[in-house]
């Protein structure tokens, strides 16, 4: 029997490579012969290639024919099939945090499990056994590997706890499984490693719906054996985000700090990862290079593919994949409006100070990671740097950097800045900003060997950073900021080692600045507390509430599954800011805000209400619509919603309050 269908394609990014794999996955569902003719060209319908090769784009009119006994049941259900967008077309909304704001609308790169890069292009018909010997090959010694790791781990720890690989070895040993991989490339020509993912995926999101904890267990052991596989396949290769050619959002489970700072902005144009929390620091390297990002949204690699359209949008947390049609176009014209707005404002507000209409003249500064940033900081209107995370020195590169590196680093900013001023702090690693080849992993690492701790640990790598800042500061405004000070004697041990330090410059006679003003960030619970005795040792105070909030609330700030617990509206929180406000008041010396809560928009009357003086926030394009609202609202008025809102015991509260009054202050942004 011979029949013919004519029908168009509706789905939006037309017969790409996902809806081709699933029109041929439909089209040997049955033995007629199935032709697809569009555009003067004809092609096999069981064969991807041929099917990308008709270009067959949205509005295409397609004639499709099948020739056999069961021809009309293969044209029904192509024909379904296409009409139905394919099946995966549905637009899916995810909800996240948004940690860098922005909107942006691209194709998506999912940088796959430990980083590696699946090959996602088709193999010729040729290549096709040479393919599958890989796959066998990689499954077999997959499967080696996890029984020398059982008789390994049986010998060592006992059988019961080598039986944990029982599972994998029993997944690798599957013949449908393994049968499932070859056909898949056989019919749809990818690689072994889009393959076995696609196949090992599908069964991911089966689990992930399943209540039963034990079978939602298995999903890790399934990651694992994907990363197994790849591994074997891949050898050990992994794919650097740097060879990016096109325009793409990213989407990953997890970006460390030095990924996220190492990414290619030209071509990363906002990412989404599955974990993360809000003051992640990954997050903040996000909004330093000013792309929008949404992080802890659970499972949005295995919810996204390769190619598919992504909007991410920063400013309220979500991510739209595979949007419709009017939502592309809404989202394209809200990306284009915001910043036809922010450029606006930057242009109107450069040059006048960030005052209140009754005279409070607060600081704004800017928080950097590279003096490379201080430019487009200081061109939307900074006064200046009030956090400059020198860490990042460290991140993205295997050998220490020298005094030289630091010094030349700290000339580079001294000289964009001419006389304004720069907080420089003294290295935060540890924790999450780990030095490569760094062996030391803890336990606790928020709670372990980090910044100053770290610094302490290491004399030298400090010893080498003092020497650098000093010797900047003979040719600028620079101050000194130590991390994560607990008690006062830290506070006078780092004081200690940069007077030795002095000591040796003026033995060595080279110059630097005696009075260098030295602060300490206020970001431990404990420095709170005594911030009374630690205001009369020191010359600033700036608050990082990232990591204050983090230690006060018990919160961990990577973790999104206690996001919801992190909160800056917290009445503790208002509190330990108003402490901490008030005992650098009695002692007459400046008190900051360096934590991303400064860089909330909605929390900036309620920071300037409470008295501080200083505000450095990120990214720098924020920072107009930060001085728009300091010169919105005058200090009496700012102290009573601030008096007002610190008797709130409930932090929803606070925040809703908070965001009606910014609403009414710049209502392009809280609108949008
Ligand atoms: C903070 O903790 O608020 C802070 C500014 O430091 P970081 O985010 O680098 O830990
Ligand atoms: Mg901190």
């Amino acid at each position: 029997m011979f029949l013919k269908r004519k029908v168009k394609i509706v789905n939006v990014n037309g017969l790409h490579a996902r809806p081709a794999t699933r029109f041929v996955e439909i089209a040997n569902k049955f033995d007629s012969e199935i032709k697809i003719f569009a555009k003067g060209k004809e092609a096999d319908g069981k064969s991807v290639i041929d099917l990308l090769t008709l270009a067959a784009e949205k509005g295409t009119e397609l004639i499709i024919t099948a020739h056999g006994d069961d021809a009309p049941e293969a044209l029904d259900a192509l024909r379904g099939l296409i009409s139905d967008k394919f099946e995966e077309e549905q637009m899916e909304t995810i909800m996240g945090l948004g940690v860098s704001p922005g909107v942006v609308v691209r194709e998506a790169f999912v940088y796959e499990t430990e980083g590696y890069r699946i090959p996602r292009h088709l193999i010729t018909p040729k290549e096709v056994p040479h393919e599958i010997k890989r796959l066998e090959k990689a499954l077999e010694e997959a499967s080696k590997e996890i029984d020398a790791l059982e008789r390994e781990v049986s010998i060592k720890l006992g059988s019961e706890i080598g039986a944990i690989f029982g599972t994998h070895r029993t997944i690798l040993h599957d013949e449908r499984l393994k049968r499932e991989f070859i056909e898949r490339i056989e019919k749809t020509k990818f690689t072994p490693e889009y393959s076995i993912s696609l196949s090992l995926r599908v069964y991911i999101r089966k689990l992930r719906v399943v209540e039963d904890p034990f079978l939602s267990e298995r999903v890790s052991d399934i990651f694992d054996i994907e990363r197994r596989l790849l591994r074997k396949l891949l050898g050990e290769k992994k794919q650097e985000l740097k060879a990016l050619t096109d325009e793409v959002v990213l989407v990953a489970h997890d970006l460390s700090p030095s990924e996220t700072v190492s990414l290619d902005t030209t071509k990363v144009k906002g990412f989404a990862t599955d974990v993360g929390g809000r003051t992640s620091h990954s997050a903040i390297v996000a909004k330093a290079l000013g792309i929008p990002a949404v992080v802890g949204l659970g499972n949005v690699t295995t919810d996204v593919f390769g190619g598919d359209y992504v909007i991410i949008d920063g400013n309220h947390g979500i991510v739209i994949v595979r949007p419709d049609e009017k939502t592309l176009r809404e989202y394209r014209t809200r990306e284009k409006k915001i910043r036809v707005f922010e450029v606006k404002l930057s242009a109107e507000l450069k040059d006048v100070p960030a005052e209140t209409p009754d005279g409070r003249l607060i600081s704004l500064l800017g928080n950097i990671e590279s003096p490379k940033e201080i430019s487009t900081t200081l061109e939307h209107g900074a006064g200046g740097i009030g956090l400059y995370r020198t860490e990042f020195l460290y991140l993205g590169t295997d050998a220490l950097p020298t005094e030289a590196d630091h010094f030349n680093a700290y000339s580079e900013a001294v000289r964009e800045l001419g006389d304004k001023p720069i907080i420089i702090r003294t290295v935060d690693l540890g924790a999450d900003k780990f030095i490569s080849g760094d062996g030391h992993r803890e336990r606790n690492p928020f709670l372990g060997c980090r910044s100053i701790r770290y610094c302490f640990e290491h004399p030298d790598i400090f010893t080498a950073q003092i020497r650098a800042i000093l010797r900047a500061s003979a040719n600028g405004n620079i101050k000194i900021l130590f991390p994560l000070i607990s008690s006062l004697q830290e506070l006078r041990q780092a004081k200690h080692m940069v007077r030795k330090v002095m000591d040796e410059l003026s033995h060595e006679g080279i110059p630097f600045d005696d009075k260098i003003q030295m602060g300490v960030m206020i970001e431990v619970p404990s420095a709170v507390i005594i911030a009374d005795a630690l205001a009369k040792e020191v010359n600033f105070f700036s608050i990082g509430t990232n990591d204050l909030i983090q230690y006060s609330l018990a919160v961990d700030r990577d973790n999104e599954r206690v996001a919801y617990l992190y909160s800056q509206a917290h009445p503790a929180i208002l509190r330990l800011l108003k402490m901490t406000i008030k005992a650098a008041e009695e002692n007459n010396i400046p008190v900051g805000i360096c934590g991303e809560m400064g860089s909330d928009l909605e929390f900036t009357i309620l920071l300037v209400g409470l008295g501080l003086s200083e505000l450095s926030v990120a990214p720098a394009m924020i920072i107009p619509e930060v001085k728009k609202v300091i010169r919105s609202i005058t200090y009496e008025d700012a102290k009573k919603i601030a008096e007002n809102i610190c008797s709130f015991d409930d932090p929803d509260k606070t925040t809703k309050h908070l965001r009606g009054i910014a609403t009414e202050i710049l209502p392009e942004i809280f609108c949008n």
